[in-house]
């Protein structure tokens, strides 16, 4: 009797002490941390293994968006731990980027050369996806000597002030003006719109799947113009394959598939394995251009930091390896045909890049919310908030891909 009473106490005990911890977590994050989001869905994630992220009442999810195309190797991927957990061991941080030969750094730059073309030959490590367009549009200025940049309506390459410049959408840009003149929007894939590059023209910046609209693939007529056209001109061609790169799409990069190479490459996201990192990649010839007049062309205390550069290399030889088996491309086709056999919506991106349109802003987000509730984890897109977003970890299995299809199907229903 005794015996089991105890036990009773020790369960309440507990019970009442994960349920405290669960509304304490959910209390501190709203009264203590920046709120970017009127309505955060406060999911309160206490671990997350491969395809799946678990809340703090044991519940699982499916993940259908890798972080926002970060977790492409999966959550916690043992090579990536292991990696993270030797550097931490070894050494984290020295000194500013670019001083000290760090072997993190040189390795992760070595492994980037080796299965990207010869003019893509030099790396700049940075912290974030932000960072690296905002050091390659200074890189673009210095090279060339030009000031003025064209991008594309609808594209997403950050947001701090330099890739916020670079953003069309007047709802997420129009508070924080002024922002950097001399930006110019064309639209993507318009071939007629090419001519807006001159000999003024500092970059072309490009996504060739242009995320935050919904996952909208570049043609490969207007990517191969628009190289011919940066050539005539002396224009450097940036593409933002932040979170196209890293065998989101199908290859290792999007540009591999469109046989056009860019001046300067941008990475970020799933570079990293989970940790923050961003690069920019180019030719040494261009990046010479940071080295002097002025000296420290680009500083950045954290960038390139040893612990993220081991996880790097970690993630980039991972998935070099493992991009056969884990076949994006095939994933992407299988679902897309089970998503519009199941829905009969549109589906639009290229391998596990993916958008489901539905009907209304309100049916997305009330389709999300009920996917959330039965183990899905998704969500939608910044400038496309109709379209549910589908970029699981390339690690996703055939039977969790039907999973997701039955759910979706199912909320999208109600
Ligand atoms: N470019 C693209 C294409 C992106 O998708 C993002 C992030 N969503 C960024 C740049 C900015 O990266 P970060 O959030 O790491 O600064």
């Amino acid at each position: 009797m005794i015996y089991t009473q105890t036990i009773c106490e020790i369960f309440v005990y507990f019970h009442t002490y994960f349920c405290t911890m669960h509304v304490n977590h959910r209390q501190l994050f709203l009264a203590h941390m920046a709120q970017t989001s009127p309505a955060p869905l406060l999911l309160d994630i206490v671990s997350a293994q491969g395809n799946y992220l678990y809340d703090r009442d044991g519940k699982k999810y499916l993940d259908l968006i890798s972080g926002i195309s970060v977790c492409s190797a999966g959550h916690c991927h043992p090579e990536i731990v292991d990696a993270v957990q030797k550097q931490a061991a070894t050494f984290m941080h020295t000194m500013v980027y670019g001083e000290l030969v760090q072997s993190p750094q040189t390795l992760l730059a070595q492994a980037l050369a080796e299965i990207l073309p010869p003019s893509l030959d030099c790396s700049y490590f940075l912290n974030s996806g932000s960072e690296a367009v905002e050091a390659a549009m200074k890189l673009a200025k210095k090279y060339t000597g030009r000031s003025e940049f064209i991008a594309h309506t609808n594209a997403y390459h950050g947001s701090s002030n330099g890739p916020l410049s670079l953003m069309s959408n007047e709802y997420f840009t129009q508070p924080y003006r002024p922002l950097l003149p001399n930006v110019r929007f064309i639209n993507q894939n318009d071939l007629g719109a090419i001519e807006a590059v001159t000999t003024n023209t500092a970059a072309v910046i490009i996504e060739p799947i242009q995320g935050e609209k919904g996952a909208i693939p570049c043609d490969v007529h207007y990517l191969k113009a628009m190289r011919q056209r940066c050539n005539e001109t002396g224009t450097l061609l940036i593409f933002d394959e932040i979170q196209s790169g890293m065998g989101r799409t199908g290859t290792m990069f999007a540009f591999q598939d469109y046989e056009v190479v860019p001046d300067v490459l941008l990475l970020g996201k799933a570079l990293g394995g989970g940790m923050p990192m961003g690069a920019v990649i180019t030719h040494h010839d261009i990046m010479q251009s940071f080295t002097d007049f002025p000296v420290l062309g680009h500083i950045t205390t954290f960038g390139g930091h040893p612990v993220c550069c081991a996880a790097a290399l970690a993630a980039v030889q991972l998935t070099k390896r493992e991009l056969a088996q884990w076949e994006p491309a095939n994933k992407g086709k299988y679902l897309a045909q089970k998503l519009k056999d199941a829905t009969g919506r549109e589906v639009q991106g290229k391998g596990l890049l993916m958008s489901l349109t539905m009907d209304s802003d309100q049916h997305c987000k009330q389709t999300i919310d009920s996917c959330i509730d039965m183990g899905l984890f998704t969500d939608w897109f910044l400038f496309a908030p109709d379209k549910m977003r589908i970029a699981p970890p390339l690690t996703i299995e055939y039977h969790e891909l039907d999973f997701a299809v039955e759910v979706i199907a199912k909320a999208s229903r109600i």
